[in-house]
């Protein structure tokens, strides 16, 4: 006949308290950046807290109030209230998407951190497929759109020529078509919270710490309910942020410029100074002095460039993003991950 036997393990009050400490430990923080979203919160919550529940393991909901001016407030504070997974952080005043991402990365607590739109646009169904490429070994899994659905012409493609802009402007391998929905390891989550700059392009700062990336693919929905808190004022500023942040390129511009001008006008001076010798015919006045005038400015152009070198080594400093940034460190004891803060 079977037994069953019940055991008690022998555990001395010290193993006992770390083995409680390891269930509560949370496994995954979801970010949840919240802006005037009162129609879609309630099924957000549900349909993300179904998700995570078959995951099987602790799960926190780090929702970030980002000053919201209708009812989400109240209706994140009734979540919290009933569930304990639920932590909300509410703004003094609406502070940007960006900057609501970058509190929640701060606060979760969790293994692996899942950042996602409060509007339903990120299926949260997808958390499973990213953290199954996270289980497999990877540190950072974004989510890339291949359609985008009920989202204006307009939209869609100031957003493709963005992101094509922006990779041609700068060397950090920022992917396409990927907004701020993605996963993200522990690891990385401590490197993020270490970089201070204020106008923060949140996914160019994940390409740019490194690490073991990769993509899963989805469709992008319609908002579930409300609009888009993202006018083309908002739009502007983050791609303004973006270039900024992670291209010295417009600022070398004006020497390239010049460079070019001051050549082009050298040779159209020396033309100008050498036709009398083949036509016989006396010296272009209005030529010459045009040549020299864009010879003049062409120096100035070349100034500026110079300028903005400067100017982008201190932009650079005042950043203060670390030299390098290790994964690993065998052989030598893991004191710290970032190195030359
Ligand atoms: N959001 C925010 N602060 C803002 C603007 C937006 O926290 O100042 C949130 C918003 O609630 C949503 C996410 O950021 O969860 C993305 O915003 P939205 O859906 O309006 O952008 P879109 O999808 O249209 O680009
Ligand atoms: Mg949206």
């Amino acid at each position: 006949p079977a037994r069953s036997t019940v055991q008690y393990p022998v555990q001395s009050n010290c193993e006992r308290l770390t083995d409680s400490r390891e269930n509560e430990r949370v496994r995954y923080s979801v970010v949840i950046p919240v802006y005037n979203e009162q129609e879609v919160l309630d099924t957000t919550y549900d349909r993300v807290k179904a998700v995570m529940d078959t995951l099987g393991e602790p799960y926190e909901l780090v929702f970030v109030n980002d000053g919201s001016k209708d009812g989400s407030r109240e209706i994140l504070e009734r979540l919290s209230a009933a569930s304990q997974s639920v932590k909300v952080l509410n703004f003094s005043r609406n502070f940007g998407h960006q900057v609501a991402i970058s509190a929640g990365m701060d606060y979760a607590s969790g293994d692996a951190v899942i950042v996602i739109d409060a509007d339903l646009q990120d299926p949260p169904e997808l958390i499973l497929k990213m953290v199954e490429a996270w289980r497999q070994g990877n540190d950072v899994v974004y989510a890339k759109r291949t359609v985008r659905q009920g989202e204006t012409l307009f939209k869609r493609w100031t957003a493709a020529l963005f992101y094509r802009f922006l990779r041609l402007l700068t060397d950090v391998d920022i992917p396409v078509d990927t907004g701020d929905f993605r996963l993200i390891d522990r690891k990385v989550c401590d490197v993020m919270k270490g970089l201070k700059e204020k106008s923060r392009f949140v996914r160019g700062l994940v390409s740019w710490v490194g690490f073991r990336q990769t993509a899963v693919e989805y469709v992008r929905d319609r908002r579930f309910a409300g609009e888009t808190k993202y006018p083309l004022k908002r739009m502007l500023r983050l791609s303004t942020d973006a270039i900024t942040s992670f291209s010295e390129k417009p600022l070398k511009m004006a020497m390239y410029v010049g460079a070019m001008l001051s050549l082009t006008s050298i040779v159209a001076l020396v033309c100008a100074l050498c036709e009398p010798l083949f036509t016989g015919r006396g010296v272009s006045g209005l030529f010459a002095l045009g040549a020299v005038v864009v010879f003049v400015n062409s120096i100035l152009l070349i100034a500026v460039g110079i300028l903005g070198q400067y100017v982008a080594r201190i932009h650079d400093e005042a950043r203060g993003r670390p030299l390098y940034i290790l994964d690993s460190q065998p052989g030598l004891e893991e004191e710290s991950r970032h190195g030359g803060v």
